[in-house]
C-alpha cells in the first residue's frame, strides 16, 4: 500500500534527543524528515529576549501573577519568566489529567527543551546500568559502559563540554575543553570533603557551556560562552549546546535535512499486510489539516510522555493497546528523579572574599551511596550539587528601605550562602505510568495522557540520608544555621518539575518485560526506535540528557547500518 517511502527517516521531534538522530542519518546521506509540532525557532534570529536587560521588561523579568495562574504547571518552574515565557508550552496547547500531581514541563518549538535546559552532563557508568540487577529492580540493562562510552565522546566532543577530568570511576571523565572555577567558599568545601572523607569528592559541574572555544564549535559557528547566565532565553553567542545552534544548522548543510512545523504527530501509521510501520500521521496546527509521511524508519524523540502518548495512541489490528505492546508494559515503570532534598546554610568567615561575573554551572559531589559500599535504608543513589554565593544581587528590594539607605543596602555584598541539593534515583515502580484517557481529548482530538506517578517511601529514606550525609558535610566545613528542606512539603514540589521524566517504553534483552531491544529498537516492529527518555530503564543519578544524546547517536548509527544493507 505505501510503496514510495517520502523519506529515508523520519524523526518525530527536533529537542536533544531527535536532532542528534538527525545529524547522524544526515551525515550518512539520508534523506530524513524531522517532524516538529511547534513553530520553527532559528538561532539568533528567533531568540527575542536575549540581549534585554532586566529593566528592559514590563515586569523586570518576573512572570505575573495572571500568567501563573493561567499556567500553574509550567508557572511553578525556576526558568519560568518574561524572558523565557515563549519557549515553554503556551496555556491549553495540550492538557492532561493529573491522577496524581505531575509537574508535565514542555517545551514546543524547533529545539524543544534544548533551548531551556541547563546543560549539566555527566556520564553514566556501570555502577548505573549494574544498579538494577545488582538491587533487585528494574530489568537489567542490555548495555553496559563499553557499550556506550565511544558515543559518549562521539557526542561531547562535538557538542562541547567544559569541566575537569576528575578520575571518578562512577562517574566516568569526559572530553573536556576548558572549566569554569569554584569560587572561594566552594573550594574551601571542596577541600574540607577531601580532608574528612575517602568517598567522595566535589568537582566543578561537567556542562554543555563552552568554557574555552574548542575546533569543532567554531566550524559549528558558535563562540565561547560569555557565562551570561541568560541562556534559557537562547544564546546568540552559541556559548551552549542546543539543537537549534549546533545538531540542526549541521544537518541542514549535508542538504539531507526536512524539518517540517506546527505538525503533531498522533500516531505512527502501521501497515498490517506489510507488518511494519510505514510512517506516521500529523494533524496540522494551524489548520488542523491531516497528512500522513512515510519513510522506512521511524525514530520516536517527541520527549518521553509524548512519545510515550504517541505509541499508545498507534492501535492497529496487531496492536490493540498501542504499537509494540505485546507484553502490557507501555506507559509503565514511569520514573524522574528525587529532587526533594535541600540544605541551606551561612558560612561565616570569607567576608574578604568574593567573585566576579557569573557561571553557568555548579559544584557536583558524585553519588557515594550505594556505590563501594551498600546501605540498607534505601536503593539507587543521589549525587549532590553545591553552590556558594554572596546575597548582594539577590536581596528583596521591597525592604532595602530608600534614597542612601537603599543604594547602601543595595551595595552591601552581604554574607556567604550555602546550597546543597540532591538529585536522586527514583526506583522504577510498575504503579508509576502513564496511560490514555477513554474520555477526553485534547484541542487537536487526540486523547489526554493521565499521569499516575508519584514518591515512595525509598525516596523518603534517600532524603533522609541526604539530610544527615549533608548537614555532617556542611557542618565539618564550618557552616552554620543549616537548614534542611523537604522541597515537596515545604512548596508542593511535585515529581515532573525537575523534567527528568523517564521510562514507559523501556529497553531490556527479553521481549516479555521490555519493549526496545540493546539497539532501541521495538521488539515487535523492528523499524521504529525510541532514543529519548522513554527508553531508560532506570535513572542512575546523573543528568539525563547526554546519555539520551549518547544512545540516539549509538542507534541512529545501528540503525543507518540496517539500512544500507537493506535490513530495514
Ligand atoms: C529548565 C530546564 C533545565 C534542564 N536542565 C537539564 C540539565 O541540566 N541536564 C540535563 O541532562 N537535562 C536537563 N533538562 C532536561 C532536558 O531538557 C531534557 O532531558 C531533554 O530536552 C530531553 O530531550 P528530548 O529530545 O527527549 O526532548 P525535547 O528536547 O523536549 O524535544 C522534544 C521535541 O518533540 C516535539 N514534540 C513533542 N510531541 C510531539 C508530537 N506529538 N509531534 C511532533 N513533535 C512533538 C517537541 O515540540 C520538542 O521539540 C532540563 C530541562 C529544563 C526545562
Amino acid at each position: 500500500m505505501y510503496r514510495n517511502e517520502d523519506f529515508d527517516v523520519i524523526v518525530v521531534g527536533s529537542g536533544i534527543s531527535g536532532s542528534w538522530v538527525a545529524k547522524e542519518f544526515c551525515d550518512r546521506g539520508f534523506k530524513t524528515l524531522v517532524v516538529e509540532r511547534g513553530r520553527m525557532v532559528k538561532h539568533i534570529k528567533d531568540y527575542p529576549t536575549a540581549n534585554m536587560d532586566t529593566w528592559e521588561f514590563e515586569h523586570r523579568n518576573r512572570a505575573t501573577r495572571a500568567e501563573i495562574a493561567a499556567n500553574p504547571v509550567v508557572g511553578a518552574h525556576y526558568a519560568f519568566n518574561e524572558s523565557t515565557s515563549h519557549f515553554y508550552m503556551q496555556p491549553g496547547e495540550q492538557n492532561y489529567i493529573q491522577e496524581k500531581p505531575f509537574q508535565w514541563i514542555r517545551g514546543y518549538q524547533v529545539g524543544g527543551k534544548s533551548l531551556l535546559w541547563a546543560r549539566q552532563t555527566q556520564r553514566w557508568s556501570d555502577y548505573e546500568f549494574n544498579s538494577p540487577k545488582r538491587f533487585d529492580y528494574g530489568v537489567d540493562w542490555p548495555i553496559r559502559y563499553k557499550d556506550i562510552e565511544r558515543w559518549y565522546t562521539h557526542v561531547e566532543k562535538f557538542i562541547g563540554i567544559s569541566g575537569t577530568r576528575d578520575g571518578i570511576d562512577n562517574m566516568p571523565d569526559s572530553e573536556v575543553v576548558g572549566a569554569f572555577e569554584m569560587n572561594a567558599v566552594e573550594k574551601h568545601i571542596a577541600a574540607s570533603i577531601r580532608e574528612n572523607y575517602t568517598d567522595r569528592q566535589a568537582i566543578i559541574g561537567r556542562c554543555a557551556n563552552l568554557a574555552e572555544l574548542g575546533e569543532e564549535q567554531s566550524r559549528q559557528g558558535r563562540t565561547k560562552c560569555m557565562a551570561r547566565s541568560m541562556c534559557e532565553r537562547g544564546c546568540p553567542f552559541g556559548g551552549y549546546f542546543s539543537s537549534n545552534a549546533s545538531t540542526l544548522p549541521h544537518a541542514e548543510k549535508t542538504g539531507n535535512l526536512t524539518i517540517v512545523t506546527d505538525s503533531v504527530v498522533d500516531k505512527v501509521v502501521y501497515d498490517e499486510k506489510a507488518q511494519r510501520a510505514v510512517g506516521v500521521s500529523v494533524i496540522n496546527t494551524k489548520d488542523r489539516s491531516k497528512r500522513i509521511y512515510t519513510a522506512k524508519v521511524i525514530f520516536l524523540n517527541a520527549a518521553t510522555l509524548n512519545s510515550n502518548l504517541i505509541l499508545l495512541n498507534s492501535r492497529s489490528e496487531s496492536f490493540p493497546h498501542g504499537l509494540g505492546n505485546t507484553n502490557g508494559l507501555l506507559g509503565k515503570y514511569i520514573t524522574f528523579h528525587n529532587y526533594r532534598g535541600r540544605l541551606q546554610a551561612m558560612m561565616p568567615g570569607f567576608e574578604d572574599k568574593y567573585y566576579y561575573g557569573r557561571r553557568p554551572t555548579q559544584v557536583f559531589i558524585p553519588a557515594f551511596k550505594n556505590i563501594h559500599t551498600e546501605t540498607a535504608s534505601f536503593r539507587g543513589s543521589y549525587l549532590m550539587a553545591l553552590s556558594a554565593r554572596r546575597d548582594s544581587w539577590n536581596k528583596n528590594v521591597d525592604n532595602l528601605g530608600l534614597g542612601a539607605a537603599f543604594k547602601d543596602a543595595l551595595s552591601e555584598a552581604g554574607g556567604w550562602q550555602v546550597s546543597l541539593m540532591m538529585q536522586g534515583e527514583v526506583l522504577p515502580r510498575l504503579d508509576n505510568h502513564v496511560r490514555l484517557s477513554d474520555t477526553k481529548v485534547d484541542k487537536y482530538g487526540i486523547p489526554q495522557l493521565i499521569t499516575s506517578v508519584d514518591y515512595d517511601q525509598n525516596d523518603i529514606a534517600m532524603m533522609e540520608d541526604f539530610f544527615k550525609e549533608g548537614t555532617d558535610m556542611l557542618t565539618k566545613a564550618g557552616c552554620r544555621d543549616i537548614v534542611s528542606l523537604d522541597q515537596h512539603e515545604a512548596f508542593g514540589r511535585q515529581p515532573g518539575l525537575e523534567v527528568h521524566d523517564m521510562g514507559g517504553v523501556r529497553m531490556g534483552n527479553d521481549p516479555n518485560t521490555s519493549l526496545l531491544n540493546a539497539y532501541n529498537q521495538m521488539h515487535a516492529c523492528k523499524n521504529v526506535f525510541v532514543t529519548d527518555g522513554a527508553c531508560m530503564i532506570s535513572t542512575g543519578n546523573q543528568n539525563p540528557s547526554l546519555t539520551f544524546m549518547a544512545l540516539s547517536a549509538r542507534a541512529a548509527d545501528y540503525a543507518a547500518a540496517l539500512l544500507k544493507a537493506g535490513e530495514l
